[in-house]
């Protein structure tokens, strides 16, 4: 199958390996069946990337008996591009200066094989060395100087194009070399779209062809240019990809190219093409940086999940220190490593490692990644999940981001979407995310409520099919400027969504507001509070948001839960009253429309809950999911702590996740080590007409009580240390 050409030593820890591995059968996977489907088999990934060195110093034993040990059934491997660790013949293709005549790729490729694991081969195309800059400088990225960039973080290398020839013509004849000589499962391309923007002659050219225009020299979406650039760069990159993934198929079909690319409002390419495309894919989000919740891994498996639906994805976690110092040796503590992957576990990411550099200097994670994959292995029937069984979906939007958000998206998209995130998980409510190219009933139909933090772009066709997902009995909640811009970020004179909100737009939009306040209202009529409000009935008021739209009530102003406080001036002390105690201007719109529930906040709610963490804000978002959804959630878990669940359907059975976040590094990590939460009540729907044979605890390993009454299971957890799944057999 390979020419590999192994020096001795290298075939003598080799075969110790293969040895190892006919001693120890691998109980999990059979040998790969040679058909299109194999991409749902892997559960569990190894990815070796090997550095320029390893070639001779490192020992592929002891990586191919650590895939063995970890029941690894997939691999990915370093083969080309940047580095060649195969004897290549392409022509400026750079092969390892260590690689002598050996051939590391195949090597461990074969011993893969051995192991009866499926391979796909890595590349990297997005640098080159100097002999390409010398033989063809025109596919050396150029700066907006119209310099050739070099390398930012290897004064040695150039930055490439990625648009151009490089990539479509040398990448391709390495590409068709690594399958021809490999017969591999597929092609993963990392860092294949570019490295920011390139004003290089070709993309001038193909800009120009495609739109008339020269290349922007602006980030600002509303700009011509750059708008069209953002649609043509786009076709190109899938243009590529089809490309690649024509010739990796011309020579093996059932392999296929699977880009690195994907992700939530702020990834570059449409997650509705890509979820057509890719047969496969693999978030990589190696790890935590800055301030970010553990969550964030669950965030990326459901933003992929919407658009990828149940075709298998994998988590890429790393053990190394992903701040932006880049520490790529070292490791990080062993708990921080674990509550990554069991929340990337939880959110359905089959859970991938990699690890850069064969020579391993830090030892620590070894151990704490083979207990991880070890759990996943023993208990891999409970997590073939075949659906969710979430009611909430919370929808993302790229387009947002892209034309409305522009360059400040973060803050004014993404941030607005944490936000609702983190109070979900505070109010502990099983959801999906859903995308905004994705609104048919086929793909909503199953959400009893819907959540659009911010969606602010949402074209007619959109707005038309969330006013038919409510008027078919559907559930909305919507904050600040949704649907006020199409789908191009051009502002509406009024919301799409208007006639659901019941409030239109009166032209002004306020920000950075100070000092300002909502009032907490009783309804005069009843004289008691709205759902809305409940837990924070005695504030009297609570802090407002700080951008605020400004909206007309389709009707008589009557009762609103919560009512403007306008701002008033926070200096001098003395100055510190309010000069309008009091104003009918409605905080939130609660109504019903048609036989949907809908509730809008004419602010950002959502983004200053994340930015500021009020607790009345997230009891006020988790007020508005429940009164809008009118319904127990499938899953409910009472207790005190922190917990990210989720709730899954597989062929036979019922898994719900309790990830126990519950932690004082749980906004900023790594953690130290993991606090057990007290116990906790878990009630869990069951599909009607099924029947419960067991219930078990699949981390505790214990088989606890439980009462099965009216179509709900209940029981208690006496206590989650990093996570527990409680798995139901159905008969
Ligand atoms: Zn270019």
């Amino acid at each position: 199958m390979t020419t590999s050409r192994t020096t001795r030593r290298d075939f003598i820890q080799l075969s110790a390996a293969a040895l190892a591995s006919t001693v120890i059968p691998q109980t999990g996977s059979a040998t790969p069946a040679p058909d299109a489907s194999w991409y749902d088999r892997p559960m569990r990934w190894a990815q070796l990337t090997l550095v320029e060195d390893d070639p001779g110093k490192y020992d592929p034993a002891f990586w191919l008996d650590y895939f063995r040990r970890t029941h690894s059934d997939a691999a990915c491997l370093s083969a080309g591009g940047c580095v060649a660790y195969y004897p290549t013949r392409v022509p400026l293709h750079y092969r390892s200066k260590y690689l002598g005549d050996r051939d590391s790729f195949g090597q461990l490729v074969a011993g893969c094989r051995r192991l009866g694991m499926n391979v796909v081969a890595r590349t990297d195309p997005h640098a080159a060395h100097h002999d390409v800059y010398d033989a063809h400088p025109d596919w050396i990225a150029v700066d907006a100087q119209g310099k050739k960039r070099k390398h930012w973080a290897d004064s040695e290398l150039w930055v490439t194009c990625a648009l151009g020839p490089y990539n479509f013509e040398f990448m391709t004849d390495v590409t068709r070399e690594i399958m021809r000589l490999y017969n591999v499962d597929g092609i993963f391309s990392n860092r294949w779209s570019g490295s920011g923007m390139c004003y290089c002659e070709h993309c001038r050219q193909n800009f120009k062809k495609f739109s008339g225009l020269d290349l922007p020299r602006t980030a600002n979406p509303q700009d011509e240019a750059r708008r069209q650039y953002l649609v043509w760069r786009q076709a190109r990159l899938f243009e590529l990809w089809r490309l690649w993934d024509a010739e990796i198929k011309k020579l093996n079909p059932h392999a296929g190219f699977i880009a690195n690319a994907g992700g939530g409002a702020l990834s570059e390419l449409d997650m509705k093409t890509i979820g057509e495309l890719a047969p496969t894919l693999f978030a990589d989000r190696q790890a935590r940086r800055g301030v970010m919740p553990p969550w964030a891994n669950g965030k990326n498996g459901k933003e992929y999940a919407a658009t990828l639906g149940n075709k298998a994805i994998a988590g890429i976690f790393s053990m190394g220190v992903e701040e932006p110092y880049r520490w790529k040796d070292s490791v990080q503590s062993g708990d921080e490593i674990r509550l990554w992957v069991v929340d990337g576990i939880a959110h359905n990411l089959r859970p991938w490692f990699t690890k850069f550099n064969g020579k391993v200097i830090d030892h620590r994670w070894i151990k704490v990644v083979e207990e991880l994959y070890e759990w996943h292995f023993k208990n891999e029937r409970y997590l073939r999940n075949e659906r969710s069984l979430a009611r909430v979906g919370v929808v993302f939007s790229q387009q947002t981001a892209a034309f409305y958000g522009g360059e400040r998206a973060g803050a004014r998209v993404e941030d607005h979407l944490l936000g609702f995130y983190q109070a979900l998980v505070e109010a502990r409510v099983p959801f999906d995310m859903v995308h905004d190219h994705l609104l048919d009933p086929a793909q909503i139909g199953r959400y009893r409520t819907l959540i659009l933090p911010n969606i602010a772009a949402l074209s007619s066709e959109q707005c038309r099919q969330l006013t038919e997902y409510v008027q078919g009995g559907g559930n909305l909640i919507a904050t600040y400027e949704t649907s006020l811009y199409d789908e191009w970020g051009v502002r509406r004179a009024d919301f799409g969504l208007a006639p659901l909100f019941g409030a239109s737009f009166t032209g002004r939009v306020e920000t950075d507001i100070h000092n300002s306040y909502l009032t907490v209202e009783k309804d005069p009529r009843s004289s008691s509070f709205h759902p809305i409000v409940r837990g924070i009935e005695d504030a009297t008021r609570i802090i407002n948001g700080v951008n605020w739209v400004h909206v007309r009530p389709h009707t008589e102003p009557g009762y609103a839960p919560l009512t403007l406080v306008p701002s008033y001036p926070d200096l001098p002390m003395e100055q510190v009253f309010p000069r309008v105690a009091r104003t009918d201007t409605p905080g939130v719109f609660a109504r019903q429309v048609g036989r949907g529930r809908v509730v809008y906040f004419p602010f950002d709610l959502d983004r200053t809950f994340w930015e500021v963490l009020s607790a009345d804000h997230g009891q006020v978002l988790k007020n508005a999911v429940e009164w809008a959804s009118n319904e127990e959630q499938p899953l409910r878990v009472e207790g005190r702590g922190v917990m990210d669940v989720s709730l899954w359907m597989q062929k036979a059975s019922i898994t719900a996740h309790l990830v126990n976040l519950t932690n004082p590094m749980m906004m900023k990590g790594p953690i130290r080590e993991i606090i057990p939460a007290p116990p906790q009540q878990v009630r869990i729907r069951i599909p009607e007409g099924r029947r419960v044979n067991k219930v078990h605890l699949l981390v505790s390993e214990k088989s606890p009580a439980y009462h099965h009454a009216n179509g709900v299971v209940s029981l208690t957890i006496p206590s989650v240390e990093l996570h527990e799944v409680i798995a139901i057999d159905l008969a």
